[in-house]
């Protein structure tokens, strides 16, 4: 038999379900956020993520999907989402035609080749937002506090917000520069990676995962040390701003990201759930206020954040955070023979067109068991047809719960069920 992929997973049953009370979410957060959905390819020209992504980053160096299409450009399969807004909002003038700041999401899946263990795959979804034109501090705040709603409105209880900041690129540059100084006599012991990154980006190296023990990282110099009077100033309105937003937060110098473009606030929602596993950072983002002029457009700055749909799902589980609610269906059609099944099918689409959630027997089942079946999905009010009711046009409705019986004329059935189902089950 033909496999899945290495690295990724079918979603069906329980998981399925709970995708959809997620994007649910998502979508209706975003609409009281006034963000603006986006939605660009899922493969792009691979200079794109070397433009924008950055040289020294593991995903482009290491864990990207690339191909040559047959026309031999060079492809690449998206690592993550913010490289292709960016070229998007350059490429569709979006800067000239939007007042500003232009705020914007995404969802939709990424590929990366890495080595696959629980949380990490291959193929995964990310949620994201990018948010362009602002260099407001109350943005980034505004940000952060998206997925913190997020995780507040699915009920996870077990997170912690990591903030720092890289400064401007004055400080991020006297930054670079201590670095050096503090690496270079010992970058001969560190990892080739490490030695290449001493090169082209030494703050890179600080997010190694086999040189990370050694006692030289731990005494580098931070960033924080190194921020201008404008980068703190910046810093402090983000902290002041998350306060406003009664965001609980940590100051964590460590942080510092994977990306090369990052400028001033970085940050990370990590899971703080006990026995979690070593896949604990749910979220990611910061500032980039180069990358929209990095790949060709205006100097106009950018912020946004990246949230992991698997990690979120695992951290709903190690939570025991149930999010299948099953409301049932509204009205489960019966019909009583095979000579019923016309008149049924046309009654369920006017009853699905007028808003209710409807099923109906396909299977030729006995009417013992149509109400097993109702009951199975939770029906509130099965319809029973025979030839009766088919003749005289006035239906036989029953009360799935209660059990009482009702004669209602076709006339009048939108009406019956409109006064009888709550009002939250259609829209
Ligand atoms: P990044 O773009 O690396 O900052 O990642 C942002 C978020 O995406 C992370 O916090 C994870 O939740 C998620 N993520 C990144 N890589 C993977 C992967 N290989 N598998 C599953 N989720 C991932």
């Amino acid at each position: 038999m033909i496999q899945k992929p290495k690295g990724t997973y079918d979603v069906y049953g329980k998981k399925s379900k709970q995708i959809k009370y997620i994007e649910k979410i998502l979508n209706s957060l975003m609409e009281k956020y006034n963000y603006e959905y986006m939605r660009t390819p899922l493969f792009e020209n691979s200079e794109l993520f070397h433009r924008g992504v950055g040289e020294t980053t593991d995903i482009v160096t290491k864990e990207t999907y690339d191909f040559l299409d047959r026309g031999n450009r060079n492809m690449t399969l998206r690592p993550e989402g913010t490289a292709g807004i960016c070229r998007s909002f350059v490429e569709n003038k979006m800067y000239g035609t939007y007042t500003m700041p232009v705020k914007t999401w995404y969802y939709g899946p990424m590929y990366r080749y890495e080595r696959p263990q629980s949380g990490r795959y291959r193929e995964f979804y990310q949620f994201g937002c990018e948010v362009f034109g602002s260099d407001n501090a109350s943005i980034d705040a505004e940000l952060i506090s998206i997925p913190v709603n997020i995780y507040k409105l699915l009920g996870l209880k077990g997170i912690k917000v990591n903030i720092n900041s890289l400064g401007d690129r004055d400080s991020r540059e006297k930054y670079r520069e201590a670095l050096i100084k503090h690496f270079e006599p010992h970058i001969h012991e560190f990892c080739e990676d490490c030695q290449e990154r001493f090169k082209k980006n030494p703050l890179r190296i600080l997010d190694c995962k086999i040189d990370c023990d050694k006692e030289i990282m731990k005494t580098a110099p931070t960033t924080i040390e190194y921020l201008n009077d404008t980068s703190k100033k910046h810093f402090d309105k983000v902290k002041e701003s998350l306060e406003a937003l009664d965001i609980d937060y940590v100051v964590n110098p460590k942080i510092v990201r994977g990306l090369d473009y990052y400028t001033h606030t970085v940050f990370e929602v990590e899971a703080d759930i006990e026995k979690f596993g070593s896949q604990k950072v749910l979220c990611g983002g910061g500032r980039y206020n180069g990358l929209v002029e990095a790949i060709g457009g205006p100097k106009i700055s950018g912020v946004g954040f990246a949230l992991g749909l698997e990690r979120l799902l695992n951290a709903l589980e190690a939570e025991e955070i149930d999010l299948d609610e099953n409301n049932g269906i509204d009205i489960y059609v019966a019909p009583m023979s095979e000579k019923e099944e016309s008149y049924s099918l046309g009654l369920t689409q006017s009853l699905r067109l007028s808003g209710f959630n409807v099923e109906m027997d396909y299977m030729n089942r006995k009417l013992q068991n149509n109400f097993k079946q109702a009951d199975k999905l939770n029906a509130k009010f099965i319809i029973i047809l025979g030839e009766d009711e088919v003749n005289t046009n006035i239906l036989t409705i029953k009360n799935n719960k209660t059990k009482e019986e009702f004669k209602v004329s076709t006339d009048d059935v939108i009406e019956f069920f409109d006064n009888n189902i709550e009002e939250e089950h259609h829209e």
